[in-house]
């Protein structure tokens, strides 16, 4: 675990020497991506402070590590007949990406009596995530999801592909933070959810308020190809 903590510290190190290289001054939220790691190794970072969530990316994972005392995100595909287990007890959705998981979430959450907090997904080309709506429909989905009163929409999420030349995976986040920052009419829409352990240098370059790293954290730096 004594590994775990150093690795934390020394991402948290490089995100602070990211945000002096670019003149960022905006807090950044870490969602700890803990896809296939302990119930130990989570409780343990999530225990430092230094995290806002941990983000599970399949709902049998979910489940199987849920506790009451962390915070948790959603942030792989969700499919509809699984919204029933997570509604009310995440933080938030990151990956809402079509009406009839919106139907659904609010179905379920009117049900319960809360309000989801959820964020839209928009679509990079991603193998890792292949959900999304494009960037360019965004306007006409969020109008939709006006007849939703059990859902909040706090942002945009986006997972760019891997392994792109840098400029193109620039191109990739700018298009997402303009779709966030078009969306500048409702309360509280202020997450831009972008940026993991190879890419979350230029996803800060780019916008992003909120980086989900897994391996960086989980592995350490060594094996991972950076920009
Ligand atoms: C796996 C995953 C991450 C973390 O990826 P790493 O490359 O391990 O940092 C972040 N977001 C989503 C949606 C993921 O599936």
């Amino acid at each position: 675990m004594e590994k775990l903590l150093q690795n934390l510290n020394d991402f948290l190190g490089k995100v602070e020497e990211t945000k002096k290289r670019y003149g960022i001054a905006r807090d950044i939220q870490i969602v700890a991506a803990g896809k296939f790691r302990s119930p130990e190794e989570l409780k343990t970072l999530y225990s430092t402070g230094r995290i806002s969530a941990i983000g599970e990316n399949r709902v049998q994972e979910f489940r199987l590590n849920y506790t009451p005392e962390l915070m948790w995100d959603i942030i792989g595909q969700l499919q509809t007949n699984k919204v029933k287990y997570v509604v009310g007890k995440v933080r938030l959705i990151q990956s809402l990406d079509r009406i009839p998981l919106a139907e659904e979430i609010e179905r379920i959450a009117g049900m319960r009596g809360v309000r989801q907090e959820c964020l839209i997904e928009i679509n990079s080309g991603s193998e890792i995530s292949k959900g999304g709506i494009e960037a360019n429909e965004i306007t006409g989905f969020v109008e939709e999801l006006k007849n939703y009163p059990h859902i909040r929409l706090r942002g945009v999420m986006a997972v760019a592909p891997r392994g792109l030349p840098e400029d193109k995976l620039e191109d990739c986040f700018n298009r997402a933070r303009e779709a966030f920052e078009s969306i500048d009419f409702i309360d509280g829409f202020d997450i831009l959810s972008m940026g993991m352990s190879e890419d979350f240098r230029i996803a800060l370059k780019c916008g992003s308020n909120m980086l989900r790293p897994g391996r960086i954290l989980f592995d350490g730096e060594s094996s991972i190809i950076k920009y």
